[in-house]
């Protein structure tokens, strides 16, 4: 079968890394994808915002599936018009698509199937936001409501910052996403990432991973898309994975379906945990990027039939085949990143390091410039190891690192701490 990835990133890599492995993939193409993936796969310049193009493009190069990698996409209403087209894909509609692009909503829905979360409260107007703010106390956590690149939320320790993270959201410092303010309880505890598949009707765990959110060892500095992951992460034994899908991941597919918008795709639940009980932080309706690097690494080839499995509603009958192993990957990023960078630094040493099942240097912001391999974004390569121990997979990716000749490049020594 011929498919079609859509997106840029280290994610969009490792997945076609993992669905190349699989002998039912004939042709494969992303859009618009990086030098990274040249190798694996053919690259599309295409706008992969426009429903319209993707499905022209699908019918002129005789697409099959569409893999959907990014939020935005998703949010345009990519998939729906694929369905609309006859055309098989993997993600959520747009409706469906709103337990991201949504804060309050995805509190409604836990609200209405009855899954843990943080107590909340929204607001369209300052001045009762603050009012509310008067009554919790700190610490609090203030959201803007809609997409905000991981910008519009700020855990308050103290009331004068939750009253600061107000009157920036209504502001305008995010535009339409803080038109509307979700206001929430602070959770303690441990943060896990869990990936699920859903058909709309049933839904199959593939993997828990932790991310390293901080740009600075120690989880210290500003927040960042993510420096690095790894998976499983212990936190998530298999009774709170149990726990997570009876509470709350099959009660939410459950309402999602009961509203007429089922969810197709992965579902990704940012949980806290806390004396073995796990409450929803967030859900996002696709892989994470770094966690999709190690997730991907551990399902090689089988990555293919499961999101086929998922998108043609079959994953009552699927099951994931885990060999004992653990990955992880590290970020390498510009200097400067989450702040300003530099573009265009040259990078050297790729050639020649191992590229396996159990090492793997993804790209995301890189592109090629007079036949050299330049830096053109902020987070740009991520160095993954594999293997039995999470300690060969930390050794293996910290070697790929290391191998990379990238003065203006930096990463962080300390993934996977938390497990160690
Ligand atoms: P991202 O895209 O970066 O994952 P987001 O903008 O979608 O973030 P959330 O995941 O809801 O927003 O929140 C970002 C981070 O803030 C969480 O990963 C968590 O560390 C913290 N956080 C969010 N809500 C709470 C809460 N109620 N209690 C404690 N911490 C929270």
């Amino acid at each position: 079968m011929n498919i079609l990835i859509l997106g840029s990133g280290g994610r969009e890599h490792a997945l076609a890394w993992a669905i190349r492995q699989n002998p039912k993939c004939d042709r494969l193409f992303v859009a618009p994808g990086n030098i990274g993936m040249a190798p694996l796969a053919e690259l599309a310049a295409l706008d992969i915002l426009s429903g319209a193009a993707v499905v022209e493009f699908c019918a002129e190069n005789a697409i099959d599936l569409v893999v959907i990698g990014p939020e935005a996409p998703l949010a345009a209403g990519v998939a729906d018009d694929l369905r609309e087209a006859g055309i098989l894909v993997f993600g959520p509609s747009a409706a469906a698509a709103r337990l991201e692009a949504s804060k309050s909503f995805t509190k409604e829905i836990c609200d209405a199937c009855g899954a843990p979360t943080a107590a909340w409260a929204r607001f369209d107007a300052a001045e009762p936001a603050r009012a509310h703010i008067g009554k919790t106390g700190a610490p609090i956590v203030i959201k803007a409501d809609g997409l905000a690149a991981g910008k519009g939320v700020t855990v308050a320790m103290t009331e004068e910052e939750a009253i600061a993270a107000i009157d920036e959201a209504f502001g305008g410092a995010f535009g339409d996403a803080g038109a509307e303010v979700v206001i929430e309880e602070f959770m303690s505890g441990e943060e896990a990432s869990f990936f699920i598949l859903c058909d709309g009707v049933d839904c199959l765990p593939i993997g828990t991973a932790q991310d390293h959110k901080r740009v600075g060892e120690g989880d210290t500095g500003p927040n960042t898309g993510g420096m690095g992951a790894y998976s499983p992460a212990p936190v998530l034994t298999e009774a709170i994975q149990e726990q997570v899908m009876a509470r709350i991941v099959r009660p939410t597919v459950a309402e999602m379906a009961a509203r007429g918008t089922p969810f197709q795709g992965v579902l990704y639940a940012g949980l806290m945990i806390q004396n073995g009980e796990a409450r929803l932080v967030e859900y996002n309706v696709r892989f994470g990027d770094p966690e999709c690097q190690v997730l991907m690494m551990r399902l090689g080839a089988q990555a293919l039939d499961l999101i086929l499995a998922c998108a043609e509603g079959r994953l009552a009958d699927a099951e994931v085949i885990w060999a004992d192993d653990h990955a992880l990957t590290v970020v390498l990023a510009a200097d400067g990143y989450p702040g300003s960078y530099v573009k265009g630094s040259e990078i050297r040493g790729l050639e020649g390091l191992p590229a396996d099942s159990a090492h793997m240097v993804f790209h995301a912001g890189t592109a090629e410039k007079d036949g050299r391999i330049v830096a053109v974004g902020g987070r740009v390569l991520t160095a993954t190891g594999r293997g039995a121990l999470l300690t060969e997979a930390h050794a293996r990716a910290y070697a790929l690192a290391d191998a990379i000749d990238w003065p203006e490049g930096f990463y962080r020594r300390d993934i996977g701490w938390r497990a160690f």
